[in-house]
């Protein structure tokens, strides 16, 4: 009665030569997915009192960055949950100005169809 069982401690491959793909969590459906597949979104300008934020498209502006699906419904949500404040440390306001053009730009870009979409812009003042 000899059990070969030889997968009670599975030990992960540490070096592997693999390169392994970073996984990065989207702010708005904190979904896990592939950083290539998200946008990348950084701080601008920390110092005044209204935080701008703006696309990292080349991934490659310094600093804390949040992930996001390049995508209006993953946009709306983080902007709704003012995901973008708490990912990127910023206390007050955010101005998403930039990455919501660009998104706005970018699905436009793909759909190519001249459909009316409704651009609200739900300013939250208080
Ligand atoms: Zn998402």
């Amino acid at each position: 009665m000899v059990r070969n069982e030889l997968s009670v401690l599975s030990h992960e491959s540490t070096g592997s030569t693999t390169e392994s793909r970073p996984v990065r969590t989207c702010v708005g459906c904190k979904e896990r997915v592939p950083a290539s597949d998200l946008l990348r979104v950084v701080v601008r300008d920390r110092a005044s009192a209204e935080s701008k934020i703006v696309p990292d498209v080349g991934h490659r502006l310094p600093g804390r960055g949040a992930w996001l699906h390049p995508v209006p419904n993953c946009l709306q949500s983080a902007e709704r949950r003012r995901a973008f404040g708490r990912a990127l440390r910023v206390s007050g306001t955010v101005d998403t100005s930039e990455v919501v053009a660009f998104v706005e730009g970018r699905s436009s870009d793909m759909d190519q169809g001249d459909r009316a979409t409704p651009v609200e812009k739900n300013r939250q003042q208080h």
